[in-house]
């Protein structure tokens, strides 16, 4: 009997042939024999957070999720190894306990590490990249269900393109990492006027770590988190006022405005107007991962581009302007972040020093208007989309946008060449 998947945010689901969790690699490899003999297509799976249609299949749906131990440590390098379905959160804690850290973190740490490095997922910091760049080993089952090993070493030419791979070249079963020393982030949270934001964000890109800014749309008012490394040890005070704003404030009290927000459109302008203040939160220190990642319990729907960093704000002031024309509001901030450029073939920094934009809905709210006016947007800047969120660009127009697109082609030919772990939405990105 099939049975339903559905992804994080509830706008994508499918009825695969099999959901199989395997245990090990010869688990993964002896369900890739039996999908190809069975002519069925088959799709790795992580904790279900991205937006597009990435992870759906018909065909065999392997989760990883018991792909989740620590495999080795090499203490002298920082090195793990890891299995690759361990979430980002289990493996902070883990990193944290032999004294280890991922250098830079997403918003959140409930992605697994596989499905994470597979759309290439980012935080910020112009110095920094996104948690793909860390990888400098891989295990994966290609299309033929045999192992091979990826490395500086072994097979050194597919490592880039297997640090993003979409989920196109094979089931990653283990990663391993470059780490740093563990540390920790002191924390810097204040809503200004906009302008005074965006001179404040241009300013800390170049001095502190991590900066990144949320607009709330319909005010003229921003907030701006900076964080940098510190000696300093934990703030332990704050514990109460922390949780307030994230889980009252930013979840519960938020999931219920925005269920008033559908049925009273309207109210939207004036409440967020006398909610939404000037203010300077406490300043947090603490280890790094609880500072990089916070909780998102209200389900809500996401496109993400990356322009060229030179055009960052001409872009964002390009995305206020829709925003400001749509008959309907916008009760989410609007994202803005920037990271340094690498040489990942698929990475949304691949080649490119970068800035982020990123735009949410609530959940209930129809996207389709929204989203395909900011990818008018986009367009002119020669934005790429997050593989893992909403968006739809096809292969001809993607193939442009990446300089080192055929590394990524020419590695999927050797790993899978006939497809076996394509999908729809494999098939309009990367085109089979
Ligand atoms: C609330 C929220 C906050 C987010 N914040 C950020 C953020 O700050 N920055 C950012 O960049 N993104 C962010 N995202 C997007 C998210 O990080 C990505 O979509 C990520 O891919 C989700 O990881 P997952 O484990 O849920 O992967 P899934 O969505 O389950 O899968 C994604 C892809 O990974 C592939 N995959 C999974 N396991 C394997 C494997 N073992 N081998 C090969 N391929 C595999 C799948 O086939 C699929 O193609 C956010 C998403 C949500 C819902």
């Amino acid at each position: 009997m099939t049975k339903k998947w559905t992804n994080w945010a509830r706008n994508q689901s499918s009825n695969p042939h099999n959901i199989f969790e395997p245990k090990t690699e010869a688990e993964i490899s002896d369900i890739v024999c039996l999908g190809v003999a069975r002519r069925l297509k088959i799709r790795p799976i992580g904790s279900g957070h991205s937006f597009s249609s990435i992870g759906l299949t018909e065909g065999f749906l392997v989760s990883m999720e018991s792909m989740n131990r620590i495999i080795s440590i090499d203490r002298d390098r920082l090195r793990v190894t890891v299995g690759a379905g361990i979430t980002i959160s289990d493996l902070n804690i883990e990193l944290h306990k032999i004294g280890f850290a991922l250098p830079n973190l997403g918003d959140i740490d409930t992605q697994s590490l596989a499905g994470a490095i597979a759309t290439g997922t980012h935080g910020t910091g112009i110095k920094y990249n996104s948690i793909s760049s860390a990888i400098v080993g891989i295990r994966i089952v290609t299309g033929d269900g045999s192992v091979m090993d990826i490395s500086e070493s072994k097979n050194s030419d597919l490592l880039g393109p297997a640090k993003v791979s979409l989920g196109a070249l094979g089931i990653i079963t283990s990663v391993t990492l470059q780490c740093v020393p563990a540390f920790n982030l002191k924390i810097l949270e204040f809503t200004a006027k906009l302008p005074e934001i965006i001179s404040r964000f241009k300013f800390e890109e170049l001095s502190a770590d991590f900066v990144e800014f949320f607009w709330f749309p319909h005010t003229e008012l921003a907030e701006i988190k900076i964080c940098n490394k510190t000696a300093s040890t934990n703030t332990r005070t704050r514990k109460f006022s922390s949780f307030v704003t994230n889980e009252v404030t930013r979840n519960f009290g938020f999931s219920l405005l925005n269920q008033f927000w559908l049925q009273f459109p309207n109210s939207v302008d004036p409440m967020v107007n006398s909610v939404i203040k000037e203010n300077v939160r406490p300043e947090r220190i603490d280890a790094s991962h609880n500072i990089f990642c916070s909780k998102r319990r209200v389900k809500f729907l996401e496109m993400e581009y990356s322009v060229p960093r030179e055009c960052l704000f001409e872009a964002f002031e390009a995305v206020q302007r829709v925003i400001e024309e749509l008959s309907f509001p916008v009760t989410f901030p609007v994202e803005v972040r920037s990271l340094s450029a690498d040489d990942i073939p698929l990475s949304m920094a691949s080649e490119r020093e970068t800035g982020f934009i990123a735009v949410h809905l609530y959940n209930r709210v129809d996207p389709k208007d929204f989203f395909k006016r900011i990818e008018h947007i986009m367009d002119q800047f020669n934005g790429r989309p997050h593989w893992g969120k909403l968006h739809s660009l096809e292969s001809a127009q993607l193939a442009k946008l990446y300089p080192r697109w055929s590394e990524f082609t020419e590695a999927r030919k050797a790993l899978d060449p006939d497809g076996h772990f394509t999908n729809s939405y494999l098939e309009r990105v990367l085109g089979y």
